[in-house]
């Protein structure tokens, strides 16, 4: 064990969305903070192949060491009744096989790397609905928000112009103090035909707001309309959190920047003060204390480092004297369908998810159901960017007639994504692996889900409203439908080490510090006590995350912004 004998004001561990934001606003603020981040370092012009003709080969990269280690519990028995919601493709049948449902992939969908899963994402911005806040008290049902929009506001607006997010003048209930940095991006092909297909079924879409610049901003290029922003964005303008926070807290001299170096334990006093840490570097384990330490590892591996780290005085794990770390947990609940529009070209031109229907997504918008759901234009997102995918996914044949039907069909496919709100169950949580642990001895997180009958409703009425939508489109047979109901497949987790204010039922105050430790905070996405109804969360996480520093610098957070009269 090498002592660090460096002496930091924080530590923060993990350099995903909430950990490369709060390290941002510390360095900004003017303290030194030591960054440890597991993965490694991504060279975007080395590592995302966008410019190879052979690009449709390669999804997003996946080097040594760019996945945390997990384990995923037996998923539900499929209930046969609900067969209507299964995963299927024309060229493939169906995805899921077996009589319970199954991971998609490696099923929790997220990176260990400089950057964390914000390298992976699509680049959708989004502001939590006002209401989504609000859950148990107006609808009751999952958990209210300890603070309201109006306290995230300020730093939503800071977070968008670090990020340099582009986005309409208005999106409703969610009222803004500035205008977005940048002006929306331009509709796709697919973007204005799902437009024009929800105006008939009475729906109003409009531009998405998206961590991809429509213009230079900040020394970064505008963006190229590609297609490809979840392979890995080569330009730098899609608005992951290595371009944007810390390139910014390396740019303030004050960032000191560890990858490949995963944090294995944490040591407390026995009154809570956490005093140091231990973190690998090369083959050696360092130990460095600190006065604040700041865990973002995510909503997965955050709570596998508080249940890992029990001791004579916290038996139950760090953080944990409410017993709801890892409790909680909520995964995606996310549909897509796809057809052809006969006549439609180049709909895999463009940004992806560039266009959003909010109509549904209050938590009392879907009639008889709480918790809400958005749907957006997925054609570019779900992979209809080059040839391979549709003739894997979308066409039936071999050889010539299916190189044929590719020459014909290509640039007329069209999708709708629908993500809804997860409201957690008993049933769905992380815990310690008692068998699998990883390099250094310490057990892998364990994820647990379920979807009971309310997420499945929700997801039956995103199913079949994204079915109406195509048909609006001019889709006249659908070829390819997944949903959450037989795949695992979560891009978005939350909620395992959830904020509230009494201490007997929550692991954070609003304030994102720890009930049980004076000096740890949590600024990932573990802290949600809700999912929102289908929003995307990085920009969430990131003002929590800027919020949260600014209490440890300050004591106080900015006031609350007043919404417009
Ligand atoms: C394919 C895909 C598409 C998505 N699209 C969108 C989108 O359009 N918009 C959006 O808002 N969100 C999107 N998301 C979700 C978004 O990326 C995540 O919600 C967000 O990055 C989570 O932030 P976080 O800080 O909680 O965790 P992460 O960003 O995952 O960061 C956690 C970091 O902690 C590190 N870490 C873990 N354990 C340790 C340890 N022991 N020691 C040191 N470091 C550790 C990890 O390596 C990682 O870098 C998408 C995700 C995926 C995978
Ligand atoms: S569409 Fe734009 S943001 Fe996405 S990868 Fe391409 S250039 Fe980057």
């Amino acid at each position: 064990m090498v002592m660090s004998s460096k002496r930091f004001d924080a530590v923060v561990v993990g350099a995903g969305a909430g950990g490369a934001a709060a390290a941002w606003r510390l360095c900004e603020q003017g303290l030194t903070v030591l960054l440890l981040e597991a993965g490694p370092r991504f060279d975007p012009t080395r590592d995302y192949k966008l410019n190879q003709p052979d690009w449709e080969r390669y999804q997003f990269p996946e080097p040594p060491g760019s996945r945390g280690g997990f384990t995923i519990s037996q998923l539900d028995r499929l209930d046969p009744a609900d067969a209507d919601l299964r995963s299927w493709s024309r060229a493939a049948g169906p995805l899921v096989r077996d009589e319970t449902r199954q991971a998609m992939g490696p099923g929790y969908w997220h990176v260990q790397g400089v950057g964390g899963s914000t390298l992976h994402f699509v680049g959708e911005s989004h502001r939590m609905h006002p209401a989504a806040m609000k859950l148990r008290s107006k609808h009751g049902a999952g958990h209210d928000w300890p603070l309201a929009y109006a306290d995230l506001e300020p730093y939503y607006a800071l977070c968008e112009t670090q990020i340099g997010v582009a986005g309409p003048g208005m999106q409703g209930d969610r009222w803004r103090s500035t205008p977005y940095p940048l002006p929306s991006h331009p509709l796709s092909p697919s973007a204005r035909l799902l437009t024009s297909a929800g105006q008939k079924l009475g729906m109003t879409w409009q531009a998405n707001s998206r961590a991809a610049l429509s213009a230079i901003y900040d020394g970064r290029p505008a963006c190229n309309y590609c297609g490809n922003c979840n392979r890995g964005c080569p330009l730098g303008d899609k608005g992951s959190v290595d371009v944007t926070f810390i390139r910014k807290a390396l740019a303030s001299g004050r960032l000191t920047l560890k990858s490949g170096s995963p944090v294995a334990r944490i040591h407390s006093k026995p009154g809570g003060h956490i005093e140091s840490l231990e973190y690998l570097e090369g083959k050696k384990l360092h130990r460095i204390e600190t006065p604040t330490l700041i865990l973002a590892a995510g909503a997965v591996q955050t709570p596998r480092l508080l249940l890992a780290n029990r001791s004579r005085h916290f038996s139950e794990g760090l953080a944990n004297t409410s017993r709801q770390v890892g409790r909680n947990f909520m995964e995606t609940l996310s549909w897509n369908s796809s057809g052809l529009v006969p006549g439609l070209t180049n709909s895999h031109v463009g940004l992806p998810s560039d266009a959003i229907c909010w109509d549904f997504n209050a938590p009392d918008a879907i009639a008889g159901i709480v918790g809400g759901c958005r749907f957006n234009s997925s054609t570019q997102e779900i992979g209809f960017t080059g040839p391979i995918s549709y003739a894997s996914r979308l066409l039936n044949g071999f050889g010539k007639g299916l190189k044929e039907k590719v020459r014909e069909s290509f640039g007329s496919a069209v999708s709708v994504g629908a993500i809804g709100e997860f409201l957690p169950n008993e049933a769905t949580y992380i815990d310690l692996d008692p068998l699998e642990k990883d390099r250094l001895g310490i057990p892998l997180p364990r994820l647990h889900s379920s979807l009971g009958p309310k997420n499945i409703k929700r997801l039956r009425f995103m199913a079949e409203k994204s079915r109406q939508l195509l048909k609006a489109a001019g889709v006249e047979e659908i070829l390819e439908e997944f949903g959450a109901w037989d795949n695992f497949s979560a891009t978005h987790v939350f909620g395992t080490c959830r904020m509230g204010a009494d201490s007997r039922n929550s692991v954070v105050d609003a304030g994102c510090r720890s009930h049980d430790h004076p000096n740890l905070y949590i600024t990932d996405a573990s802290v949600f006590p809700s999912s929102g109804g289908g929003e995307s969360p990085s920009l969430t996480i990131e003002a929590l995350a800027v919020r949260t520093a600014d209490t440890i610098v300050h004591g106080k957070a900015l006031p609350p912004s007043r919404p417009p009269v």
